[in-house]
């Protein structure tokens, strides 16, 4: 099968190959910047919702946790104006006797123990302590001068003190509640009430908030953590510190700034925070960031901060980030198989149906030769029916020829005939007469001799009768013919004619196959030419030559007669075709020669010798391949 290169010519290189170079070159990039990208942005998202949702959940903690500190506060604001009511306290401010002093000291004493308060203790308008709930401690307030202290100045002022402070005393931090006491309209002194806030620190440990208070200074007084406490969360200005320094608020603290890495303000009193590793606040090794929401607390400067870290949402939102990225990853990696998967199938589909348009053509073709096939085939037969008809034809011709040739020749021959039988007719009459002498003088001998010549001259006779009845008989040749008896019958049908040529026989004795009636009149034929052809010659020469050739035997007859000239030579085999003048010829003895050769599978040729005179080839099957001895 012969397939039709141009169903499967593929598209030309330069254009097949580029697309796909720049597509393996430019796709894992692609796909590997799309990869981050994505990622980045499912990153982003998360943390952005994160954030939002901490921010919503976060805002609720503080709340919850700011009107706790409030409640916290706002416990004890009108614990030092209860002091206004108590009589013995005016006294004591009236006249600072030791008794009015011990009096307001259990008085105070009490007080505190019931409100659970760190201290309450009373300063006469120089800023000096009277009276004190921890008269009995070493460290009692008793006796100092306050004055500096600022819930001090503002309270005698007529202003609510408060104030946020390490103890002076016992460097003891707490948160200062001041009122100054009037009477009649007229500050005589100030009560203080002293309150420790760490227990909602505690609290906030317990429930593991991160929060702090900041006060109006920016310095974290109360907090989760006790490392970021009496830390600055705003840079403080100079004046500030020495106001600060100057009125031992923070006692000797240095009040380190608490300043982060970064700072992003989300929306107002919310912030995203970034504290450096290793920071004073982080022990981490990663820098660590907050969600920092503020809130200013009521009756108080100060406000309250929550922090809420981020890293566990950060760490959520790069998760989410990797898995967008991975799943994108995944989606391209599955688009690209089954786009590579749709490739292969539309090729295999595309030389499936090249294969198919070539089937197709192949079989139109195969239809298109067999009709040819077919219709040549028709013609051959046609023209097969018309041979056999034409060799019907000429076989039958022929046939007839041959019978028409015989007949003729018949009549050809009986004129010899007649001229042959009439030699030996004379001789026949003159013998006997001689042997009719011969016997009447007793010369029984020659009379014997006579006689026995007489006998084979009848016997001669009898063979050219017996041959020209043979001649003139139609049949199949089925017969064997010995070459010399043959030759020998011709030779002596002609033996008159013979006169003074000079014979030359070299051939074997063998058996052929053909009738001896056939052969000889075959021989009678071309010997007659022969002698015909060198009636002019002086020396009339004969050759009888035979040789066997691949299981058939040649007999050539050869003379120096006269030759066939070029013209002649075309038509030898025909019939009728004779250079005999006159009744000499008819033109049927070649032509019947080589067809009563042919009819025993032999051949009847001619050859034209280079010394002159002319050669004819009787070709004969051997009835045994082995020639016997030669002639
Ligand atoms: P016919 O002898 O009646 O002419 P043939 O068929 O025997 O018919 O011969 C045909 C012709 O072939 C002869 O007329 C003669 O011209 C030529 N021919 C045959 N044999 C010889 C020969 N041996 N030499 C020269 N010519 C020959």
């Amino acid at each position: 099968m012969k397939c039709d290169p141009e169903l499967y010519r593929a598209t030309s290189p330069s254009l097949a190959v580029k697309p796909r170079l720049i597509r393996h070159l430019f796709l894992p990039p692609l796909i590997i910047a799309l990869m981050i990208g994505l990622g980045y942005i499912g990153f982003w998202i998360s943390e952005h919702y994160g954030i939002r949702s901490l921010s919503e959940n976060g805002q609720r903690q503080l709340e919850l946790h700011a009107r706790a500190v409030e409640s916290e506060i706002s416990k004890y604001t009108y614990l030092p104006s209860l002091l206004e009511l108590e009589t013995s306290v005016s006294k004591l401010l009236a006249d600072p006797s030791p008794e009015h002093r011990q009096t307001v000291n259990d008085y105070l004493e009490g007080l505190n123990r019931r409100s659970r308060s760190r201290a309450i203790y009373v300063m006469d308008t120089t800023g000096r302590v009277m009276a004190t709930s921890n008269w009995r401690d070493v460290d009692s307030y008793l006796g100092e001068d306050l004055s500096f202290r600022a819930y001090f100045q503002n309270a005698i002022r007529g202003q609510p003190g408060r104030f946020y402070g390490i103890g002076s005393t016992n460097g003891e931090p707490g948160y200062y509640l001041a009122h100054g006491l009037e009477e009649h309209g007229k500050i005589i002194g100030v009560a203080v009430v002293k309150v420790r806030l760490e227990a909602m620190e505690e609290r906030w440990q317990r429930a593991r908030l991160e929060a702090f208070v900041s006060d109006e200074n920016g310095i974290i007084i109360l907090s989760s953590d006790p490392a970021r406490r009496l830390k600055s969360v705003v840079p403080l200005r100079d004046e500030t510190k020495e106001k600060l320094a100057r009125s031992l608020q923070y006692y000797w603290f240095p009040l380190n700034e608490l300043q982060p890495l970064a700072r992003e303000t989300l929306s107002e009193g919310v912030e995203k925070l970034t504290f450096p590793a290793n920071s004073e606040l982080v022990s981490d090794d990663e820098n660590i960031s907050y969600l920092s929401q503020t809130r200013p607390l009521s009756d108080t400067p100060w406000n309250f901060t929550l922090l809420t870290p981020l890293q566990d949402l950060r760490r959520e939102a790069i998760n989410q980030g990797i898995l967008v990225a991975v799943a994108f990853a995944l989606v391209a990696f599955l688009l690209i198989a089954w786009n590579e998967r749709r490739k292969v199938i539309a090729t295999r589909l595309a030389a499936r149906e090249a294969l198919q348009e070539a089937n197709n053509q192949l079989e139109r073709r195969i239809t298109e030769r067999t009709v040819d096939l077919r219709a040549s085939n028709e013609r051959l037969k046609g023209q097969i029916r018309e041979r056999r008809h034409a060799e019907e034809t000429l076989r039958r011709a022929q046939d007839e020829l041959v019978q028409a040739g015989k007949l003729a020749a018949i009549g050809q021959m009986s004129t010899s005939i007649a001229h042959e039988l009439n030699q030996p007719l004379a001789a026949l009459r003159t013998l006997s007469g001689n042997t009719v002498r011969f016997l009447e003088r007793g010369q029984l001998d020659v009379a014997s001799t006579n006689l026995k010549t007489i006998n084979e001259l009848i016997d001669r006779m009898g063979r050219i009768t017996a041959s020209l009845r043979s001649f003139a008989r139609r049949g199949d040749d089925k017969g064997q013919a010995c070459l010399g008896k043959g030759v020998n019958a011709a030779l002596q049908l002609l033996d008159g004619r013979m006169k003074n040529t000079q014979l030359h026989c070299h051939f074997e004795e063998v058996q052929v196959r053909i009738d001896q009636t056939r052969l000889e009149q075959i021989l009678v034929n071309l010997i007659g030419n022969a002698l015909d052809a060198m009636q002019a010659q002086p020396l009339p020469e004969l050759w009888l030559e035979g040789e066997a050739v691949d299981g058939k035997y040649r007999l050539r007859v050869r003379d120096n007669g006269h030759g066939i000239d070029a013209e002649a030579r075309k038509h030898l085999f025909e019939p009728f075709f004779t250079t005999k003048p006159g009744e000499q010829g008819l033109g049927l003895g070649l032509t019947l020669s080589a067809s009563l050769a042919a009819a025993t599978g032999g051949h009847l040729g001619v050859e034209h010798p280079a010394s002159g005179g002319t050669a004819f080839v009787l070709s004969l099957p051997l009835v045994s391949p082995t020639p016997a001895e030669p002639i």
